[in-house]
């Protein structure tokens, strides 16, 4: 049977999503619930797929299906394609899987033409409406499907303005607009060199085709890479029947949510606009009326729209997301999803629904992404510091946080900005689907224009990004300045925003650090039931570790022990280590030190407790620490009685030119054994120190070796640790343990993990170092380039954010298992990177290691995740 690329509403159902796109089976499915859809049919996301592999043309078989389908709308609305005496008119619309704002925008009003635009004023009674609708199709088609930018037509607009002394749209008659048509297609023969294409099936294979385009742009492939979506999905196309929220005062289009995105209350949210087409509310130009008010204007709409939502609501089990239109009273849904939302309101959410009986505990885990879980670990304004603050605006409280930086005005300079490490707040007129990378480096967005439902509140919330919108007092004295208030601002200056109550401040505001409490604290707790993986955190300091342990850790994966020595006081000691030519130097040199870490390591015992803690031993390429200011290495020379060139020599001779696969790790502890002592020496003493103190935690050091790949080289260093710890604990007295164990990071270990398993007690994945060595990509480098390896779709993800499951994944999974068959009880875990990292745990899950370790801030996230993959796994049972 050959594939079927086409699909009616009324054939597919909400199951279908990978076939239909998400608003695709969503209107197949509210279609099926006899709801009141204005019908049409879905061109599947598998044409796509076939678009690019036949080389972006869209063949003849999908063609004839699609004007198959066509014909089957036409007989069922009573309308035909390109029909003078009662035209279709049908939008066009992207629908992935995933919801991508970074896609297409829709076309609507397609199928209007000189001829058909006569007999629909006459059908409609309306010629203004006729040109008005006629205007804006050419606008969109020209923008969305040729490239042909949206200024220029705004700049025709504006001129014809001027020319006729008005100032709103509103006050052009049918005349006017029928002259705007002229001069855009005017416009669009001397840009394009051909004329405005007139025949409404090529008007619609054009758009089918930019739909597909757009599933490449860079936007999308952007969006794809934040949010794991492959590109092996694709897009499908919807194409319904037009209805007019634009017919007159009895018509109107609006958008709303069956509860706040922004709170999670359980009220029905939203605005509409009457006599206005959807592009109106989501632009932002006219100020919508809250949904609420529409029961005084439309009651019966009003009625109808509170029912339906209660029943999608019902239907799906969670909060939706929905547009409607109204033509000339009667009410018409044109889209539901579940609704984009922050991650406050995500909790709540899944909280109350759980409550009301509604789902169990499992699917509200499953309900609240675990990265969105970061908007909410971040720090949030300083309480007594923000009552002293005082406003300088405010506008409408888009998506919540906290935000301080300085204010850039476009996308591109957020991300340049950006990459010189300044914090931003992009301030907009209104932002669009470009300006998504920008937005997303940003740490707050403000707009003068658009409502809550307005491109920027949507996207801002999606991205867990603080954003104050519409804040129409916002008066742009030039492309880069504007007023507010009182208070002139320009580009760098700093400003405050509070996405929680739509305050906006001058200057910067201190913050303060997050915590867990109420609902999060419940799905928190929810997600510990399910989870088996243990979440551990990756901390240097008895800070962090305090930190990470409020967020829930159940211990450390990874103290790296040479972050203690970047601080000025401790770095001289460190450098001197580093100089000495003879053991004598260096066993001085490092006898400064050991003192410091022991206080170190108790002050981490101390604020673990009774956790474990995995204490790695020095492992970075040491020209880190060498001095490379002429002042700095004078001091240096001074300091330890040496020769000013003699040390000049000694720094050159240390210079390597791949440090990163240089004398680093276990390699520094081989060459000076006596570092290893030192370490050894610190990281026993200080728990014995520790134990006397508070005997019942019962402490285990776990000591960890880094960058092994032979198992010689860790017997050699585990000998050291074992010589020097056990007569630090017999001189004790007391019955203490300690384990040894190695980071599995450099290929040759993981492929040698049996062998290495004899020395091991436990291995932790260092994924860094295993992808940077996997690949061959330099950790330090690679960013440079992976760009054009997006672009080229030759990878789709950076592999040192999201673990490469198919090749380093399967040396991770290779090292599980032969590690296991040496030592069956082998503790296995991971501290690289992907430790943080929601699809890379779900991998972890999988690989059966026990536990994860990830920086503070990611812990919940971690913890969120597990319990995902664990549900996930026994929902697939
Ligand atoms: C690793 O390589 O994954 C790791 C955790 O060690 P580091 O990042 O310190 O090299
Ligand atoms: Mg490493």
């Amino acid at each position: 049977m050959s594939t079927k690329y086409v699909y009616l509403f009324s054939e597919g159902s909400g199951k279908m999503r990978e076939l239909l796109g998400g608003k695709g089976a969503n209107l197949a499915e509210m279609t099926n619930l006899g709801m009141p859809v204005p019908q049409g049919f879905i061109i599947t996301t598998e044409a796509c797929t076939r678009y690019y592999t036949d080389k972006e043309t869209i063949s003849q078989d999908i063609l004839d299906e699609v004007f198959g389908y066509l014909t089957q709308l036409e007989l069922s609305t009573g309308k035909k394609f390109g029909d003078i005496d009662n035209p279709l008119l049908v939008s066009v619309r992207s629908g992935s899987r995933a919801s991508m704002p970074g896609m297409m925008d829709t076309i609507l009003n397609l199928g209007l033409n000189d001829t058909v635009v006569e007999g629909f004023a006459k059908l409609t009674n309306n010629p203004r409406f006729a040109y008005d609708s006629y205007r804006r199709f050419i606008q969109m088609f020209s923008d969305v499907v040729m490239d042909l930018p949206k200024h220029n037509f705004e700049v025709i607009i504006d001129e014809m303005k001027e020319k006729k002394g008005i100032k709103l749209d509103t006050e052009f008659t049918a005349e006017d607009l029928k002259e705007m048509v002229m001069h855009f297609k005017e416009y669009y023969r001397s840009a394009k060199q051909e004329e405005f294409p007139s025949d409404p099936k090529i008007q619609l294979v054009e758009s089918v085709k930019a739909v597909f385009r757009s599933w490449n742009n860079p936007r999308a492939i952007y969006y794809r890479r934040m949010n794991d979506i492959p590109y092996s999905w694709g897009t499908a196309v919807n194409i319904q029947s037009m209805v007019f929220g634009n017919m007159g005062d009895d018509s109107g289009t609006g958008v709303a949510f069956t509860r706040n995105p922004s709170t999670g209350e359980k009220k029905l949210y939203g605005e509409f606009l009457m006599n206005a087409q959807g592009e109106d509310v989501v632009a932002g130009i006219r100020t919508p009326q809250t949904i609420d008010e529409l029961k005084s204007v439309m009651p019966h709409a009003y009625d109808q729209f509170v029912d339906i939502c209660d029943r999608l609501e019902e239907h799906y089990r969670d909060m939706q997301d929905m547009e409607f239109t109204i033509e000339k009273g009667k009410l018409y849904m044109l889209q539901t999803r579940n609704g984009k939302r922050t991650a406050a309101a995500a909790l709540k959410v899944a909280v109350d629904l759980v409550k009301e009986g509604m789902i169990t505990k499992e699917n509200a885990i499953l309900q609240v992404d675990p990265k969105q879980l970061d908007a909410l670990l971040h720090p949030q304004f300083d309480t007594k510091k923000l009552q002293e603050a005082k406003p300088v605006g405010s506008a409408l409280p888009a998506s919540p946080g906290a935000a301080s930086g300085r204010i850039v005005f476009t996308a591109a300079d957020a991300v340049v900005w950006k990459e010189r490490g300044e914090k931003i707040i992009l301030v907009r007129l209104e932002t669009s689907p470009e300006d998504i990378e920008g937005m997303h480096v940003s740490q707050g967005i403000l707009t003068a224009r658009g409502g809550m439902t307005s491109h920027a509140a949507v996207v801002a919330r999606g991205m867990g990004t603080c954003c104050v919108s519409g804040c129409g007092d916002i008066k742009f004295t030039s492309a880069k300045t504007f007023t507010l208030g009182v208070v002139d601002f320009k580009e760098g200056d700093a400003l405050s925003l509070d996405g929680s109550t739509g305050n906006i401040y001058a200057g910067a505001i201190p913050t303060v650090p997050a915590s867990i409490t109420g609902d999060f604290s419940t799905l928190m707790g929810w997600a510990d039931e399910f989870r088996t993986l243990k979440v551990r955190t990756n901390a240097d300091t008895p800070k962090d570790a305090r930190q990470a342990v409020e967020f829930g850790a159940e211990g450390i994966g990874l103290v790296r022990t040479e972050h203690m020595f970047f601080e000025v006081d401790r770095i001289k000691a460190m450098r001197e280590m580093i100089v000495s030519k003879t053991e004598e130097q260096r066993r001085k040199a490092l006898l400064k030190l050991l003192p410091m870490q022991r206080s170190d390591f108790e002050g981490i015992y101390e604020a673990m407790e009774y956790r474990p803690v995995t204490i790695r031993y020095l492992d970075p390429p040491l020209h880190e620490f060498l001095p490379t200011d002429e002042e700095d290495i004078v001091n240096l020379a001074l300091e330890m009685n040496l020769d000013l060139a003699e040390l000049k020599n000694i720094i050159s001779n240390l210079h390597e030119f791949n440090p990163m696969m240089g004398h680093r790790g276990c390699r520094l502890a081989v060459s000076y054994p006596e570092i290893a002592e030192m370490q050894t020496q610190a990281v026993i003493e200080a728990a014995i120190n520790t134990i006397r103190k508070h005997p019942e935690w019962k402490i285990v050091p776990e000591i960890m070796i880094p960058l092994v790949g032979e198992v010689k080289e860790l017997k050699y260093v585990k000998d050291i640790v074992v010589r020097v710890a056990d007569k630090l604990i017999a001189d004790s007295g007391l019955d203490m343990h300690y384990m040894v164990g190695t980071m599995i990071e450099i290929p040759r270990a993981a492929l040698l993990a049996d062998e290495i398993a004899t020395e091991a007690e436990f291995f932790s994945f260092g994924t860094n170092d295993l992808t940077q060595m996997t690949f061959g990509f330099s950790r330090d480098d690679a960013g440079a380039f992976l760009s054009h390896y997006y672009d080229k779709k030759i990878y789709e993800q950076d592999p040192f954010a999201r673990l490469d499951q198919n090749g380093v994944g399967k040396l991770v999974t290779m090292a599980c298992k032969l590690g296991k068959q040496t030592r069956p009880n082998i503790k296995l875990g991971i501290c690289g990177e992907h430790g943080g990292d929601p699809s890379s745990i779900e991998f972890c899950h999988k690989a059966g290691l026990s536990y994860v370790s990830c920086s503070p801030f990611r812990v919940p996230i971690a913890r969120l995740a597990a319990a995902h993959a664990a549900i996930k796994e026994k929902n697939a049972k």
